[in-house]
C-alpha cells in the first residue's frame, strides 16, 4: 500500500459561513521562516540551544527527560478540493495539519505507508465525525493530554458525538470512518480521564463493529483492505485491554469469527504492526485467561494454559525489518511472562495447588529479562517505539534490584515514549513500577495486575 503525501494550503471553504467566520479559516497562522523560537520547554528553561528533534531533543534524550517540544510543522501548498465538498464542515485548518504531520504519524511503524495521514482526508471528506474526532486528539494531544481537556478538545468532541450519531443512523456503509472515530473518541476519552477508566463502551462499540463486519464478510472478501485494516487495530486494542475488562462481563466476543478472519487473512502486512496480527490475538486471549484466574484462581485450566503457551512458542513470522524483529520478540516473551505469572499468582491462591517452586521465578525472571532486552534493542528513535508500554510494565516490574542498569533504561524507555504519544498512562506505569520494584526490593514481590486492580486503576497502555 503506498499513498502519495500531498501539501496543501490554505482551505476553500464555499459556504454559508459568514465573511469574518470564513476569513479565520482562510488565514494560517504565520510563522517566521528561518528563526525559530521553538525549542523544548526544558532547553528554554536551562537557556540552552535546543536542537528541536521531534518528538524528543538529543539533550532530553541524553539526560532521560520528558521532552516537550512544540514539533513545526510545514506550510500548505496545495489547495484541497475536497474541503470545498463539505461546506459545512468546520475544519480547524492548524489542528487537522497537525494530525497529519504529527500526531497520526505515532501510530504506524512507517510514516510513508501511513493510512491514517493524508489518506484519511477522503474519509474526512465524508465524516464530520471523524473530522471532529481528529481535531479533538490533535488539541488534546497539543497541550499533552491535560487531565482536564482544553475547551477546544472537548468542543470538537461533543461535535464529533453528536455527527457520529447522526451518521450511524445515515450512512449504512460507512465502517472504517465509524470504527476510527469510535478509536479516536477512546483515545481523547482515556487520557484525560481517572486511571479507573480504560474506555470499555468504545471497546465494546467497536467489537460490535468488527463482529458485524466479519459477519457480512464472505471468504472471498476477507481481503478487503478496509476490513484488515479495522481488524487490526482492533487487534491491537484487544491486545492492550483484554485483562482489563471484568471476566464476570458479558463479552459481546465472536471469538470463532476473529479467529477465523484472522487465519485466513495470514500474515498480511498492517500499517501499525507489521505481520504479527495472529500473535496480537494470541496474547488477548492470554490476558483474558490471566485476569479470569487472577479474580477465580479455582477456574485455573492446565489444558488451556498448555495451549495458550505452545500457541505463543509456535508463533512465526518474517518480520519485516530487525526492529519489528525485536518487536515481536518482546511481545511473545510478554505473553509467556503473563502466562507464567498468572499461573503462580493463580497458585499461591489455591492451597491444593503445590507450592510455586524457585525454578518457576527463575524462568519467568529470565523471559521478562528477554522482553525487556529485545525492547530496548529497538532505537529510541524507531517508529515502532509507541507499541512498547505493556511488555514495559509487565515484564519491567520482573526485574529485580540487581538489574538497576535495566530497570534505568526501562525508565527512560517509557519518558521517551511520552515525549511522543504523551499519554499519560506512561507516566502512571512508570510510577506503578516505581512501587512494585519498592515492593519487590524490600521483599514484598507483588503481580503487577494484582497491584493496578488493588489501586482500582485500569490503565490503556497502547
Ligand atoms: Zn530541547
Ligand atoms: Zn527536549
Amino acid at each position: 500500500m503506498y499513498f502519495p503525501r500531498l501539501l496543501f494550503k490554505q482551505v476553500m471553504v464555499k459556504s454559508s459561513l459568514n465573511p469574518s467566520t470564513q476569513q479565520e479559516h482562510m488565514s494560517l497562522p504565520r510563522r517566521p521562516q528561518n528563526k525559530s523560537k521553538l525549542g523544548c520547554r526544558e532547553c528554554k528553561a536551562k537557556r540552552v540551544k535546543c536542537d528541536e528533534a521531534y518528538p524528543m531533543c538529543k539533550r532530553c534524550q541524553r539526560q532521560g527527560l520528558v521532552c516537550s517540544s512544540a514539533p513545526r510543522l510545514t506550510r500548505w501548498q496545495v489547495e484541497t478540493p475536497w474541503l470545498s465538498l463539505q461546506p459545512k464542515t468546520h475544519v480547524h485548518p492548524r489542528l487537522l495539519q497537525y494530525w497529519l504531520e504529527k500526531v497520526s504519524q505515532a501510530s504506524v511503524i512507517d510514516p510513508e505507508d501511513n493510512p491514517f495521514s493524508f489518506p484519511i482526508l477522503e474519509h474526512v471528506a465524508q465524516s464530520p465525525a471523524l473530522l471532529h474526532a481528529i481535531q479533538s486528539v490533535s488539541a488534546s494531544h497539543e497541550q499533552f493530554f491535560p487531565a482536564k481537556s482544553p475547551i477546544l478538545a472537548l468542543e470538537e468532541r461533543g461535535k464529533a458525538i453528536a455527527c457520529l450519531r447522526r451518521e450511524i443512523n445515515q450512512v449504512q456503509r460507512a465502517p472504517y470512518t465509524h470504527f476510527l472515530t469510535i478509536i479516536l473518541l477512546a483515545l481523547t476519552h482515556v487520557a484525560d480521564s481517572d486511571p479507573k477508566e480504560y474506555g470499555k463502551q468504545h471497546l465494546f462499540g467497536a467489537r460490535a463493529l468488527i463482529n458485524s463486519m466479519l459477519r457480512d464478510i464472505s471468504m472471498s472478501t476477507s481481503n478487503d483492505p478496509v476490513v484488515r485494516l479495522c481488524l487490526g487495530i482492533y487487534l491491537y486494542w484487544d491486545m492492550c485491554s483484554s485483562f482489563l475488562v471484568d471476566p464476570c462481563e458479558p463479552q459481546c466476543l465472536n471469538l470463532l469469527n476473529m479467529s477465523l478472519a484472522v487465519h485466513r487473512m495470514g500474515d498480511w502486512h498492517h500499517p501499525m504492526y507489521g505481520t504479527c496480527s495472529r500473535l496480537l490475538l494470541i496474547i488477548a486471549n492470554v490476558g483474558r485467561y490471566c485476569r479470569q484466574i487472577h479474580d477465580m484462581p479455582q477456574n485455573r485450566n492446565p489444558t488451556q494454559e498448555a495451549m495458550l503457551e505452545a500457541q505463543l512458542r509456535a508463533w512465526m513470522t518474517s518480520p519485516p525489518n530487525p526492529d519489528l524483529g525485536h518487536l515481536y520478540e518482546a511481545f511473545r516473551n510478554h505473553g509467556l511472562v503473563f502466562l507464567y505469572r498468572s499461573r503462580a499468582h493463580a497458585q499461591r491462591g489455591c492451597p491444593t495447588d503445590p507450592d510455586v517452586t524457585e525454578a518457576q521465578e527463575t524462568l519467568i525472571l529470565q523471559y521478562a529479562e528477554e522482553t525487556v532486552h529485545h525492547l530496548l534493542l529497538i532505537p529510541a528513535s524507531s517508529y515502532s517505539l509507541n507499541f512498547q508500554s505493556l511488555p514495559l510494565l509487565a515484564a519491567g516490574s520482573e526485574l529485580t534490584e540487581s538489574n538497576h542498569f535495566l530497570r534505568d533504561e526501562v525508565r527512560d524507555r517509557l519518558r521517551a515514549i511520552y515525549s511522543l504519544n504523551r499519554l499519560p498512562a506512561n507516566l502512571m506505569a512508570l510510577q506503578l513500577l516505581e512501587e512494585l520494584w519498592d515492593a519487590r526490593d524490600s521483599g514484598n514481590p507483588s503481580f503487577w495486575l494484582s497491584h493496578t486492580l488493588q489501586k482500582d486503576w485500569r490503565l490503556l497502555l497502547t
